[in-house]
């Protein structure tokens, strides 16, 4: 297994409740190394950009208010298997369907505020990475 880079956001809620140590916590201890992070704000127009797979769901409008209310904190993450270790330890989108200890069952508030974001695929993550660190080299 090679290693692989994917990107994860602590969103504004998780950031705002005060979890970002204890998150970090899980993912390091979990094998993740930084690569590089970012505290973001983002627009409502960059949340758009970033969620654009998701234009046409209803929950488009809602979620791109919520990801642009406030700082995030993004970060390319490293490790073997790194896209889909990450969407195990993230949990379900929706923490009532969460494993126990996944993050989001921790710390997610409901489906949209769910404390956390993890590429979905090689091609997202190459996407994901490049939106928020244009310069960074790729494996
Ligand atoms: P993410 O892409 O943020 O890692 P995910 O891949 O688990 O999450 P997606 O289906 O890609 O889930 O949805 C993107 C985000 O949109 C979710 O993380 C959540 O914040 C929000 N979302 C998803 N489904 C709903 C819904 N039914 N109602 C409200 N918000 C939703
Ligand atoms: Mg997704």
């Amino acid at each position: 297994m090679t290693i692989e880079r994917t990107l994860t956001i602590i969103k504004p809620d998780a950031v705002a409740a005060g979890h970002v140590g204890d998150i970090l916590k899980i993912l390091e201890s979990d094998g993740f190394w930084f690569a590089a992070t970012r505290l973001v704000s983002l627009t409502k127009k960059e949340a758009e950009g970033f969620y654009a797979v998701h234009r046409s769901r209803p929950f488009f409008e809602s979620l791109t208010t919520f990801m642009s209310s406030g700082p995030a904190l993004v970060l390319v993450l490293e490790r073997e298997n790194a896209i889909a270790r990450l969407r195990e330890v993230m949990g379900a989108t929706n923490p009532a369907q969460a494993a126990p200890g996944t993050i989001r069952k921790l710390f997610a508030s409901n489906i949209e505020h769910n404390a956390i974001h993890g590429s979905d695929a090689r091609e997202t993550a190459a996407f994901e990475i490049g939106f928020f660190f244009p310069g960074i080299k790729l494996l």
